[in-house]
């Protein structure tokens, strides 16, 4: 039985409790989570992946201004995706891990560190948005490099990577800017990807401001047009497969 003098603050404890409670609660519905608490779920698989970028001063057709060079990969799978893979937290952190997963999609042992992180969540059943009902956590991290370190990747992806041509089929750059007929990251947007990567994409462009709200919500609703666009084609090519309508 608590004594009257504490029954306010009792009260007061409870109340917090279950807020904190429901915060908690509201986040893991969402999937996403702390670093800290992702480690605790020791049942859990993990991944980390990871967001290599640089500013540029380079400029397509010597008028477009690139701004940053953000590297992505197609995979083996067909997708787009970021570099990295599994980890054992175990065996070794997930960022060490992270850099392991690096030197052999990359060719170099690229160091991630805790502060790159940026944030970790269950991987989604299909949505492309975090969920809880997985046990594989995902890991994302993202890292600003010198441009000539990008080169230098780009290079060693495609000569001394172990995992080149097999569970990586190549690097690439997102367009970030749009051309007069549209192209450019619309298009690159209506591509399909891995899981929450291309939510990752645009949350991180968002977040370091490399593009405005504005032109990647015009991006977005021109992949949406692009995508209606390509099932026709699909139609179109699938005849070619000798498959009647
Ligand atoms: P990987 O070895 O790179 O294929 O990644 C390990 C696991 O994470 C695989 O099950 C992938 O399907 C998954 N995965 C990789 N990248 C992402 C991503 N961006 N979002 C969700 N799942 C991913
Ligand atoms: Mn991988």
């Amino acid at each position: 039985m608590i004594p009257p003098k504490y029954r306010s603050f009792s009260r007061l404890v409870s109340c917090l409790q279950s807020r904190l409670l429901a915060q908690h609660r509201k986040k893991m519905a969402s999937g996403q989570m702390s670093r800290d608490e992702a480690l605790e779920c020791t049942r859990c698989r993990h991944a980390c992946h990871v967001m290599l970028y640089s500013e540029t001063a380079t400029q397509l057709f010597g008028r477009i201004p690139i701004w940053y060079i953000v590297l992505m990969q197609m995979r083996f799978d067909g997708l787009l995706g970021f570099p990295g893979g599994f980890v054992n937290p175990s065996e070794e952190t997930l960022e060490a891990g992270l850099t392991r997963e690096l030197l052999e999609e990359l060719g170099v042992a690229v160091p991630v560190s805790t502060e790159d992180h940026v944030e970790s969540c269950f991987s989604p059943p299909r949505s492309g948005t975090c969920s809880s009902s997985s046990r594989l956590i995902l890991h994302f991290y993202v890292k600003k490099i010198e441009e000539e370190q990008i080169r230098e990747i780009e290079k060693a992806a495609a000569s001394t990577a172990a995992d080149h041509g097999l569970e990586v089929l190549g690097m690439v750059r997102v367009p970030l800017y749009t051309t007069k007929s549209g192209g450019g990251l619309s298009c690159f947007l209506s591509h399909s990807f891995i899981g929450v990567a291309r939510s990752q994409l645009v949350n991180s462009l968002l977040r370091l401001h490399l593009v405005s709200p504005g032109d990647l919500r015009e991006a977005l609703r021109g992949s949406q047009r692009r995508h209606a666009e390509s099932a026709q084609n699909l139609q179109a090519v699938l005849k070619l497969t000798g498959e009647q309508p």
